[in-house]
């Protein structure tokens, strides 16, 4: 909707991507492009793959970026290790799995689904089975999503490695960490994982339109004896030094800006503080929907309370409740944007994005419109706001 009155002040946003951009990362963004010459760009370049690599938490592993978004990511995933007919684990989480498996059919793969149940994680020991049942290794690689952003879950990756290694089988260990990513702890080498995907716009705090992979030895190995035609996603041609090959012609300057000051307040904060906060304003936000929940309207979708994400909290609402119209009343009325359901989960829930660049007043003002607007619907709810306050005063949880 094109505002017709200018709006004083700023409205919230508090969706799972894209979050807010930091004044750091806007201005470093506007900048004019630099010459493909200019001896500044291979600075800024190298900059952003040992600064990801950093964040990853890999020394193994090679990035390659994309002028893309997530499912760009995805794309050279599917381009470099799936060949027509191949099979690959795509365990069920939700809506992201589902995309993900439907992305590697088109291509003519063949995905293998396990079932999700709703508010659940993805369980490691159907993880396991469905390897198992694969006495052949038929199935190259495990594609995981470590966050479903629809549902507010997150997985247990040590377990899901755990399975794969106890299945004895030799798949890659391919992570989505879209909406985990500087929230979530992650460690890629430690962990085992061989790939690793993600994108600007949710915890990296950048604009939309910039994704990486990161890929391991193992993984480069797989790619190079991929017959699949690829030209723009190929890894193997991306290996230069020149930029121009890099990054398959012209470098997406400004988003590398933007990302080389994002790594920089990341790494100024410190990565375990970054990730403390992620999981204390989530702590928050949980109380808050806790105490709504009390009058019976609504109720965290995420069973498990270790499953629940630190970036993103899908809240159920009870038949009878548009959760629609309550968006549209905290956004239009109190200025807080919140998301929606997706997919399957559309007109269920509602969700509170709380990534990447945020804080507890800018949590608690979110809580406070979104309570407001409850209260304006006439949703019967508790003091969430209150449980809130509460639950970032405890400083021992
Ligand atoms: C957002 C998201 C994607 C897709 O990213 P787009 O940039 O929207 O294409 C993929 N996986 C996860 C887990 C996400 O949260």
């Amino acid at each position: 909707m094109r505002p017709t009155v200018r709006i004083p002040g700023i409205r919230l946003l508090h969706s799972p991507g894209p979050t807010r951009v930091p004044d750091e990362v806007v201005n470093a963004m506007a900048r004019q492009p630099t010459d493909l010459a200019d001896a500044r760009l291979p600075l800024l370049i190298a900059a952003c793959e040992s600064g990801m690599k950093a964040l990853l938490q890999t020394e193994r592993a090679e990035v390659f970026f994309y002028a893309a978004n997530g499912h760009g990511g995805w794309e050279a995933v599917i381009a470099n290790l799936v060949a027509p007919g191949a099979a690959v684990l795509v365990p069920g989480t939700g809506h992201f799995s589902d995309g993900w498996a439907e992305q590697v059919e088109a291509f003519g793969g063949v995905a293998v689904r396990t079932p999700y149940r709703e508010g659940f994680p993805i369980d490691p020991a159907a993880v396991e089975a469905a390897l198992r049942d694969d006495a052949a290794h038929r199935i190259g690689a495990v594609f995981v999503v470590h966050t479903d952003t629809a549902s507010g879950t997150t997985c247990d990756l040590a377990a899901i490695r755990r399975a794969i290694d106890a299945a004895k089988h030799p798949a890659l260990f391919v992570v989505d960490v879209v909406a985990s990513l500087a929230a979530a702890p992650f460690a890629m080498d430690a962990l085992g994982a061989n790939v690793a995907i993600g994108a600007s716009q949710k915890g990296l705090m950048v604009h939309p339109g910039l994704a990486f992979v990161a890929a391991d030895e193992r993984a480069m190995a797989v790619a190079r004896a991929n017959p699949t035609p690829r030209f723009y996603w190929d890894w193997q041609r991306r290996q230069s030094d020149m930029s121009y090959r890099k990054f398959c012609g012209t470098p997406p300057l400004a988003h590398m800006a933007g990302l080389e000051a994002a790594l920089g307040l990341i790494a100024t904060e410190g990565l375990a503080n970054v990730q403390a906060r992620h999981a204390r304003l989530a702590r928050a936000v949980h109380a808050a929907v806790a105490c709504w929940g009390e009058g019976g309207a609504l109720r965290l979708f995420t069973q498990m309370p270790a499953a629940r994400s630190v970036s993103v909290t899908a809240i159920e609402v009870s038949p009878g409740i548009d959760p629609e119209a309550l968006r549209t009343v905290a956004r239009e009325r109190f200025q807080v944007a919140v998301a929606g359901g997706l997919g399957p989960l559309s007109g269920r829930v509602f969700r509170i994005g709380h990534l990447g660049d945020m804080n507890e007043a800018m949590i608690l003002g979110c809580l406070a419109g979104v309570e407001a607007a409850m209260r304006v619907q006439g949703i019967a709810c508790g003091l969430g706001v209150d449980a809130a306050i509460a639950a970032l005063v405890d400083t021992t949880g």
